[in-house]
């Protein structure tokens, strides 16, 4: 099986977690800290906190930001489940806003449209949109930014495939557009520590807030203190949190990834690249690239003209399948889960997200997938996109 996306593990990311095995910090220490100073560096960001997944950090983004019962949530339909999840286990509402259909992000205009909409019958504003950079391709987050500051909302970037990306020739992560920003370092991502995730942000009040929160809400920090400290043993806890912590084993593991970050990048473009020149006749839509804004190419992501194929988009997806193709689509529109069907959301409500999930796959793409490989793949494709 050629799956749709592998980690990388060099003898190098070997050496690094077994030196740290042998270290006096398991937890939460200086290859931690290191590694967070290394992505705010790259990212250029003034400040990273990571944590022990994205979910977890997306969680302590809502925490942060104060979103809670009574607060509304907006996202796009096509991420995966844990972007509007944590939101609810704020205990705030969420709600979508459709996709562009060329790009699979949340639509600018649409958004644009919604709040007008809303704030024109007198309902609830969001107090957080967090737009989703699909398979690597950042939203258009100067008009999603614009937004925020006429109707008020704040912003959580859900970047998990995006580490590693520009937006207007800056890196992804800069916040320039937004409050946070939120990386994912699971093995299928760009760079991986096993499990892990990273949030970066501009300001110091949400960094402080995010670095309590993922440690039960506690601190040593003796200017917090409301009183002078007991003693050397002596912590207070200021904040609500959980254990979300980062081990030593994976932010020596993220550093060593990290280094290679860029060569990552190049391979995935090369591939994708092989990708557009090789599939450019066959009756499938191909990954766009929108001026200004380079993807990371998490993920290639072809969509099925099914009225030139003779085939059904689910017997496409089989077929692939069946031939050794690990191929997978990303995602079943969240508002479609029986969960958020309980929550009242149907189906139809978000006609451009189903329309494209009748017609999208993912198919392999990552560094060591190799030429040999990719022509074995685009061979199965011409197969079976008859
Ligand atoms: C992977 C992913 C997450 C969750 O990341 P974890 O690190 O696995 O918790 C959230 N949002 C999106 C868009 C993702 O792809």
């Amino acid at each position: 099986m050629i799956p749709y996306g592998r980690h990388e593990i060099t003898d190098e990311d070997i050496l690094a977690v077994n030196r740290v095995l042998k270290s006096d910090f398991l937890v939460q220490g200086p290859e931690v800290e290191s590694f967070e100073k290394q992505i705010a560096d790259y990212c250029n960001a003034k400040f990273a906190i990571a944590a022990n997944s994205a979910t977890s950090a997306l969680h302590l983004s809502y925490l942060a930001l104060g979103v809670g019962p009574g607060d509304l949530v907006w996202t796009s339909p096509i991420t995966f489940v844990a972007t509007s999840n944590t939101a609810l286990l704020c205990g705030a509402d969420v709600d979508f806003v459709d996709i562009d259909p060329e790009t699979f992000n949340m639509s600018a205009d649409l958004l644009a449209e919604k709040l007008v909409a809303v704030k024109a019958a007198g309902g609830r504003l969001p107090k957080v949109v967090t737009p989703v950079h699909m398979a690597g391709l950042s939203c258009d987050m100067k008009a999603i930014h614009a937004l925020s500051k006429e109707y008020g909302f704040r912003i959580v970037e859900d970047a998990s495939h995006c580490i590693g990306a520009s937006y207007m020739g800056k890196p992804v992560g800069n916040c320039d557009y937004s409050d946070i920003c939120v990386f994912s370092f699971h093995p299928v991502k760009i760079i991986t520590t096993g499990e892990g995730g990273l949030t970066t942000t501009n300001d110091a009040e949400l960094a402080q807030r995010i670095g309590m929160l993922r440690s039960h809400g506690i601190s040593r920090d003796e200017e917090l203190m409301t009183h002078p400290s007991d003693g050397p043993w002596y912590y207070q806890q200021h904040l609500l949190g959980l254990n979300y912590r980062m081990t030593e084993l994976q932010g020596a593991l993220g550093k060593s990834q990290l280094a290679r970050l860029d060569d990552i990048i190049a391979e995935r473009h090369r591939l994708a690249e092989r990708y557009d020149v090789f599939l450019a006749d066959m009756p499938v839509k191909l990954p766009f690239r929108p001026d200004g804004i380079r993807s990371s190419f998490h993920l290639y992501i072809i969509r099925v003209d099914t009225e030139k194929c003779t085939n059904s988009h689910r017997r496409i997806f089989e077929m692939l399948r069946e031939k050794g193709l690990g191929v997978q689509l990303h995602y079943i529109p969240v508002h479609t889960q029986p969960y958020y069907e309980r929550l009242g959301f149907k189906k139809g409500d978000f006609p451009l997200s189903e329309a494209y999930y009748s017609c999208a796959i993912s198919i392999p793409l990552f560094p060591t997938l190799g030429d040999e490989r990719q022509d074995e793949v685009i061979a199965i494709l011409k197969e079976v996109l008859v």
